[in-house]
């Protein structure tokens, strides 16, 4: 992408404008941060958001974007009166329509793609088949999309770049040459904390309540991260989006729980060398680095002092305990559409377990039965409406055990 404007405050840098998909979000939130401290360096050109309008409005009032977009048009019409009475002039737009367009915007250098959940893919290929400096934070986008996503990406000529911060770490430690990357790998380590009941009794999990499960011990997140997190299907997506992002294959990826979140994953080399990326658990530094890509900004968190850091310890993940941890595996290894169907699974499931309609442990029972129910047809991913389609329907299978375990 060529789209520049300059600020006349600084010499002659170009200004990345900037379009922040789900702008209200944890992701999104530390993204507006990391802009606000770079502002010669970043225009915030458009935010979305789902249900947090008066977030958004706040957001606009201190971004001053060019665009907004929210759901539906009775929510621009409320917001469009209120941008209009503070004197600003964002434009304001509705409709899933909306987040496309202006994720492939011809003014649009960079895309945050922070929605949570396959409702993020349709504007996450937007940007991709328009060549943009795509940043992935939106995980599950990948997990649906696969080869049909990455394909979007290079016919495109865009540019990915992964948020989520262990792929971030995967990706700081290797060469920024892609056309360098094959051959290097022996295999990778994505490394958990393991989530909030990494010791908790098994006995107990049934009774976990939403609210404990969203505790995550560092990090405050969306509720559907932190319940995936504490679920480690967190970790399973992850596993799927490491597949795509870095060409690998499933037997390439492995998983170790760390907990203190400090080594936030790393690369074991055809010689056995092991390349780490470290630093506090801030996801402003990924951030940064997605906006800054070859070069490295300011990112506000705070630096490591190994003086009093203590000791990390590292440990084998337990599959019993974490029964959807060896899904991303087994479904990577399926016919094409099954991490389709474990992701809108998982969706549904945590849902129904963010409404208390069913038990923390049946999350599982959810995604198991809808993987068993629903197999993906041989041009179940030839294209996006096929995904669509296949999505809708492994959720709507999900829906239906849910509702009958919870009768
Ligand atoms: P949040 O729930 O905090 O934010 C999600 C954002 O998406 C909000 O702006 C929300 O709008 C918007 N949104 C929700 N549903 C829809 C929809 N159907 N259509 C359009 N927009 C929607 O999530 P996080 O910021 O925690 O996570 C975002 C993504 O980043 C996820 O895919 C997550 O896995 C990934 N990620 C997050 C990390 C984190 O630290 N939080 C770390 C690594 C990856 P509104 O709030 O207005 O309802
Ligand atoms: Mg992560």
């Amino acid at each position: 992408m060529t789209t520049t404007t300059t600020d006349p405050t600084t010499r002659q840098r170009p200004r990345q404008r900037v379009c922040i998909l789900g702008a209200t979000g944890s992701v999104g939130t530390s993204t507006l941060d990391v802009l606000g401290r770079h502002p010669e360096r970043f225009e915030v050109f458009a935010l979305t958001a789902y249900s947090r309008m008066d977030d958004l409005l706040k957001q606009c009032l201190q971004g001053r974007p060019r665009f907004a977009a929210v759901p539906t048009e009775s929510q621009a019409r409320t917001l469009r009166e209120q941008i209009k009475a503070a004197g600003l002039r964002t434009e304001v737009l509705s409709g899933a329509q909306a987040l496309c367009d202006l994720a492939a915007h011809p003014e649009v250098d960079s895309v945050m793609a922070a929605i949570v959940g396959a409702a993020g893919l349709p504007p996450c290929l937007a940007a991709a088949h328009s060549g943009k400096r795509l940043m992935l934070a939106n995980k599950e986008a990948l997990v649906v999309g696969g080869a049909l996503f990455m394909n979007a990406v290079s016919a495109g000529g865009a540019t990915l770049l992964p948020i989520d911060s262990e792929h971030s770490a995967i990706f700081q430690c290797l060469p920024e040459d892609r056309a360098r990357w094959p051959g290097r790998i022996d295999h990778i380590l994505l490394t958990s904390s393991g989530g909030p009941f990494r010791r908790r009794d098994p006995a107990t999990m049934a009774s976990i309540t939403p609210d404990e499960a969203c505790a995550h011990p560092n990090f405050a997140m969306g509720r559907k991260i932190s319940v995936d997190s504490a679920t480690m299907m967190n970790k399973a997506l992850e596993v799927i989006e490491a597949r795509w992002l870095f060409d690998l294959t499933p037997e390439q990826i492995r998983v170790v729980i760390h907990p203190q979140q400090i080594v936030h994953s790393m690369v074991v080399c055809r010689d056995n060398s092991v390349l780490a990326q470290l630093g506090t658990p801030d996801m402003r530094v990924p951030i940064a680095y997605g906006l800054s890509f070859p070069e490295r900004i300011e990112s506000g968190a705070s630096q490591l002092d190994f003086t009093t850091l203590g000791a990390l310890s590292f440990e084998a993940p337990d599959f019993a305990r974490y029964p959807g941890l060896a899904l991303a595996w087994q479904t990577l290894q399926a016919p094409m559409g099954s991490t389709a169907v474990l992701n809108a699974a998982n969706e549904a499931a945590v849902a129904a377990f963010l409404e208390r309609r069913i038990r923390f442990d049946q999350i599982h029972t959810v995604i198991a039965r809808t993987l068993d129910a629903v197999l993906p047809g041989g041009d179940a991913c030839d294209s996006l409406d096929a995904l669509l389609a296949l999505d809708a329907h492994a959720r709507s299978s999900a829906e239906q055990t849910a509702k009958a375990l919870a009768t």
